[in-house]
């Protein structure tokens, strides 16, 4: 047993050390991605439940990297938020996001909203708000169609902070959309004190439809909350015709999932917008 406990250190002692040296590695790659120009953004579009026509759109970060391949954002948005390369990223996402809506908005489709996720080490940077206004003046995008993205995590840390910054963006006509809603640490009680337009659920609750009883009649109860707070209601993670009807009958008022696209390069999105009618 003194033995197996020796071992079992050394083991733990190793793995911890490998650990250490991957993440230190990673970073080190990570802080090259933009002057390497190793990100880029998916789009992923969103469709009106009830009419079928396409209403925006949300940005997918991915880093293309040499040396790991292409790399999901669950895979290095953590250690960009521990070393604040997060920052620098977002800003790049913003950005780009902005332009891609800018370039669509010339190329003749009406105007798109643009969804954009943003980490919490973002908004909390003393001019995130000035940031978020000045990206909007360089691109054109009207700030009524960039829906900003957040998480509960708005809520743990600065709350106060956080929330006159997000009424301040509200202000000047900006969304601001409540991602992950159920996953976490929602309380309804923090929903009222957000100013939010539209509440994302999460897909476990889109998934519980297939369940059906009493899981799937939750995902209804949301919606319909939601609606008697004066929320727009975003379905993501939605891959089947059941869970389509479903939403649809309980007045979901955006779907987003496989069942409509995949996350796609920026070339091949506005193919699709062509395919269909936007
Ligand atoms: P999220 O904001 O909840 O994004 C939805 C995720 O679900 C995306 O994963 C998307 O590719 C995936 N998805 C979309 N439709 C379906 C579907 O029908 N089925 C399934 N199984 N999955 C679907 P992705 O792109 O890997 O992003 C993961 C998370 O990383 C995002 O979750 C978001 O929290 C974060 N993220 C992505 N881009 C950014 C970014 O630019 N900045 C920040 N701060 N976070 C980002
Ligand atoms: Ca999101
Ligand atoms: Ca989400
Ligand atoms: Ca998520």
């Amino acid at each position: 047993a003194k033995n197996s406990g020796k071992r079992t250190y050394m083991m733990f002692n190793k793995t911890m050390h490998e650990a250490v040296v991957e993440k230190t590695l990673m970073e080190a790659r990570l802080r090259r991605t933009l002057e390497q120009q190793e990100l880029r953004l998916l789009y992923q579009p969103q469709i009106n439940a009830n009419s079928g026509r396409v209403e925006g759109f949300e940005a997918l970060l991915r880093w293309e990297s040499p040396d790991y391949g292409l790399v999901a954002p669950p895979k290095f948005i953590s250690l960009a938020e521990e070393t604040g390369l997060i920052v620098e990223m977002g800003n790049w996402v913003l950005e780009q996001a902005c332009r891609f809506s800018r370039q669509l908005h010339a190329g003749g489709s009406g105007w798109l909203y643009t969804a954009v996720n943003i980490s919490v080490v973002q908004l909390m940077q003393e001019d995130f708000v000035e940031k978020v206004i000045s990206v909007l003046a360089e691109t054109g995008v009207p700030p009524q169609y960039l829906e900003l993205e957040i998480t509960e995590s708005v809520l743990m840390e600065r709350f106060e902070e956080n929330i006159r910054k997000l009424e301040a963006l509200r202000e000047l006509g900006v969304r601001i959309a409540l991602d992950d809603f159920g996953s976490g640490y929602s309380s309804l009680t923090y929903l009222k004190k957000l100013p939010i337009a539209a509440l994302k659920m999460d897909k476990a609750f889109v998934d519980d439809i297939a369940v059906g009883g009493v899981d799937a009649a939750i995902t209804g109860s949301i919606i319909e909350l939601a609606h008697q707070m004066g929320l727009q209601v975003v379905a993501e993670g939605v891959e089947n015709g059941d869970q389509l009807r479903y939403l649809r009958e309980k007045k979901c008022d955006i779907i987003q999932g496989y069942i409509i696209s995949r996350p796609l390069p920026p070339e091949a999105f506005i193919v699709w917008l062509q395919q269909h009618g936007g």
